[in-house]
């Protein structure tokens, strides 16, 4: 089945490397490819069956450093999508912050300067994780982050720590990223400045956006920047309006819907995610589902006898 698919695209967060080798053994024999030389081929009309390209969203120092160790070790080409922002301030993004608060959170009553919130209930911090989750999907970054880093605070006075040691993992620097990308194997490419939500921005800011991500990494790796990673890559966070300029600084831009490449909007164009949790089972029907014609055919003819059933779907 993995040979009939027609070309896709795998989004990774942090993976461990060993992890991820064993999940392209069950990749065969699909073959890794720049994910430049999938857009080409596409625009030019050919097919990309069989053919796949692996991304990497964020720019985590260590993930990278371990990835692209893995990747020029087997002599897989992957890309790198880097929020710029992240990686000249040195400073953790909120949801970064977030994920490393959220375990933490007293479960009381919090008078923060953005305003009280209560925890003290059963499910109030799941409950505030799901509207945390809202707000990167379809917030401002100005809004969430002093709301985000008052929650920090309140959690180290508690614990009787300094802030920092609460701050999510450190970015890749330039230094490295320059070094790195003398390896024709490894591409950088734009995952924006801010990582905010490009639905939440006026037009001026998203073309900001995207052209100054884009000179800063071309500034760092003397190559060209042609490909962008949506923040968070839902509908929600995407808007209308990003992909309408996306066309106009980048030859692609990716979402993080589920779909195969060969057959999508160049500027909405759909990858795979793959976690360390999933199952490689798990991986390879996910791929068989989105990026086979039997699985796309598969699919809809659920849609079309079990309703009910199709939820499910998107989650394996
Ligand atoms: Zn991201």
């Amino acid at each position: 089945m993995i040979r009939l698919t027609t070309g896709f695209v795998i989004a990774l967060h942090e993976f461990p490397p060993a992890r991820f080798a064993e999940l392209m053994e069950h990749l065969r024999p699909a073959q890794p490819v720049p994910l430049s030389e999938l857009v080409v081929r596409k625009k030019g009309g050919r097919s990309n069956a069989g053919l796949f390209a692996i991304t990497v969203d964020d720019g985590v120092g260590d993930n990278v450093r371990s990835l692209a160790a893995l990747f020029r070790a087997r002599q897989w080409p992957a890309t790198f999508y880097l929020p710029t922002n992240y990686l000249d301030t040195g400073r953790a993004m909120a949801f970064q912050w977030w994920w490393r608060l959220a375990p933490l959170l007293p479960r009381r009553r919090l008078d923060l300067p953005s305003g009280a919130i209560d925890l003290s209930s059963p499910g109030a911090v799941e409950e505030l994780t799901r509207k945390m989750e809202r707000m990167w999907h379809s917030g401002r970054v100005d809004v969430y982050l002093p709301f985000t880093l008052d929650l920090a605070d309140a959690v180290a006075q508690d614990l009787g720590i300094n802030r920092a040691e609460l701050e999510g993992p450190p970015p890749i620097s330039w230094p490295e990223v320059e070094q790195l990308s003398r390896d024709p194997l490894l591409q950088f490419e734009s995952h924006g400045e801010s990582h905010g939500a490009m639905s939440e921005m006026t037009e001026e800011e998203i073309a900001s956006e995207m052209q100054h991500s884009r000179d800063t990494i071309e500034e760092h790796t003397g190559r060209a920047c042609r490909h962008l990673c949506y923040p968070f890559g839902t509908a929600l966070a995407i808007g209308s309006m990003a992909p309408r300029l996306a066309r106009r600084y980048y030859d692609s831009a990716v979402t993080m819907r589920l779909g195969a490449f060969d057959t999508a909007d160049l500027w909405f164009a759909p990858r795979i995610p793959l976690y360390p949790q999933n199952s490689l089972l798990a991986a390879r029907m996910k791929l068989v589902l989105h990026c086979t014609r039997i699985g796309r055919l598969r699919v809809q003819k659920l849609r079309e006898t079990k309703p009910a059933y199709l939820p499910e779907l998107p989650k394996l």
